[in-house]
């Protein structure tokens, strides 16, 4: 098989059902006509689990919120970064990510999380999940294996743990989570009639960077917003894992009519076409940024993967499951928030907006701004400070980046006062 860089281009389409076109057409259609009464009649037998596929036989085309062929060639591709054996594409990430919570979990049942997470997660489990009667435990990544075996238990009710939800590495903060140990807890607990089901959000380091997959993880998730998309022109997720859980996942999506429009999967697709070199690139610029900031007297810490050699812990779970050092990078500035805005307020190059993975490299304050909504004794606890500042590396040249950041970095606070007088 070749690696998937080579087959973004062509996977899954065949010119020839399009006449001819080199690329994937717009399917901008809802419905699909049936050659016959006959064929309309398999179609559904299919779609609705009425009988088993025959040898050869696949889900033919219906109406665009079960199926369309932009949806399923762009699914087709994305399960090769992840080797993964089925995908599901959706309008959104949370799409994707409520979608998952809603099928595995019901009223009674419990889920356990890693802490921080995702601000849009976060709510959604504690306000809303948290309002059908689902109980949530929380731990991060500072918690052993014995720790959190010890909190599943104290909770009292083990037997309803049903969903480990992980995003590792952590925004902002960078902070890793363990995916095999938290996938042999999974088994461990797990019986007969209780399967606890793993799901990871890799959106920060996916699908090139890290495959929990491989680290025992039964679903893994993404914004495809971020580098799948990486335009900033696209709002998108994604969930991958083995044909049954999947298949779950699907029919759920059928019902909530929460898929990707064609238009979305067709962008998608031509941002698969570069994903690779685009990653790469942020990759290597994100590196000498972070090398930058880590000698400038500006900056107090740095939380960025490719420094972790006073975290041997951290370092320990990078070299199992991580591939890259990715591109967030997050530091504290000297200072606090006066200084923080200083620095945001003087960027040129970079950006002032959230968001992240895209081919421009952006800045944020997540106290502020991705994480206002984080209780703030909380925010303290992970590190979410008034001094930090997280940036999302692009694609530019990285000399311009660190010029940008370096001449940012060195207004001083009298300096704005007197352009302002
Ligand atoms: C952006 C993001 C989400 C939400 O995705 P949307 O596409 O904005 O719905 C979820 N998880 C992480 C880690 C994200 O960065």
């Amino acid at each position: 098989m070749m690696r998937p860089e080579s087959l973004m281009m062509s996977y899954g389409y065949k010119p020839e059902l399009s006449e001819g076109s080199i690329k994937c057409p717009v399917f901008l259609t809802s419905t699909f006509v049936f050659k016959t009464a006959e064929e309309g009649k398999a179609h559904f037998e299919i779609a609705y689990g009425l009988r088993d596929k025959l040898e050869n036989e696949e889900l033919g085309l219906i109406y665009s919120r079960i199926n369309n062929p932009d949806l399923e060639i762009l699914e087709n591709r994305l399960t090769l970064w992840d080797k993964a054996a089925e995908c599901a594409v959706f309008e959104s990430g949370m799409a994707a990510i409520s979608t998952v919570m809603l099928e595995f979990l019901q009223p009674g049942d419990m889920i356990m999380s890693s802490g921080p997470l995702y601000g849009g997660t976060d709510h959604f489990i504690k306000h809303f999940l948290n309002k059908l009667g689902i109980e949530h435990l929380e731990f991060d990544a500072t918690f052993t294996e014995e720790q959190i075996l010890s909190l599943i238990d104290q909770s009292g009710k083990k037997d309803k743990l049903k969903l480990i939800f992980l995003e590792t590495p952590a925004n902002p903060t960078n902070s890793l989570i363990d995916i095999e140990m938290c996938s042999n807890i999974a088994k461990e607990l797990s019986s007969g009639d209780q399967k606890i089901i793993v799901a990871v959000d890799n959106t920060y380091m996916g699908p090139l960077w890290q495959h929990p997959l491989d680290q025992g993880a039964d679903l893994v998730l993404y914004s495809a917003t971020k580098y799948i998309g990486g335009h900033s022109d696209v709002v998108a997720g994604a969930c991958l894992g083995s044909a049954e859980l999947v298949q779950r996942v699907k029919t759920l999506r059928t019902f909530l009519g929460n898929m990707a429009s064609p238009m979305s999967c067709w962008l998608l697709l031509r941002s698969l076409e570069t994903l690779k070199v685009r990653m790469d690139q942020q990759a290597i610029n994100a590196e000498k940024v972070a090398a930058f900031l880590s000698s400038h007297p500006k900056v107090e810490k740095i939380y960025y993967l490719g420094s972790l050699e006073n975290m041997p812990d951290q370092k320990a779970i990078y070299d199992k499951q991580c591939l890259s050092a990715g591109a967030m990078v997050s530091f504290d500035i000297r200072g606090g928030e006066n200084e923080a805005f200083l620095f945001l307020n003087n960027l040129k190059l970079i950006k002032l907006a959230v968001s992240l993975g895209g081919t421009e490299s952006l800045a944020e304050h997540p106290a502020t701004m991705t994480h206002a909504g984080v209780d703030p004794e909380y925010r303290l606890k992970v590190g979410i400070t008034e001094k930090l500042v997280r940036l999302s590396i692009g694609v530019e040249n990285y000399q311009d980046l660190i010029n940008d950041i370096e001449s940012a970095l060195n207004v001083r606070i009298h300096e704005t006062a007197d352009i302002e007088n």
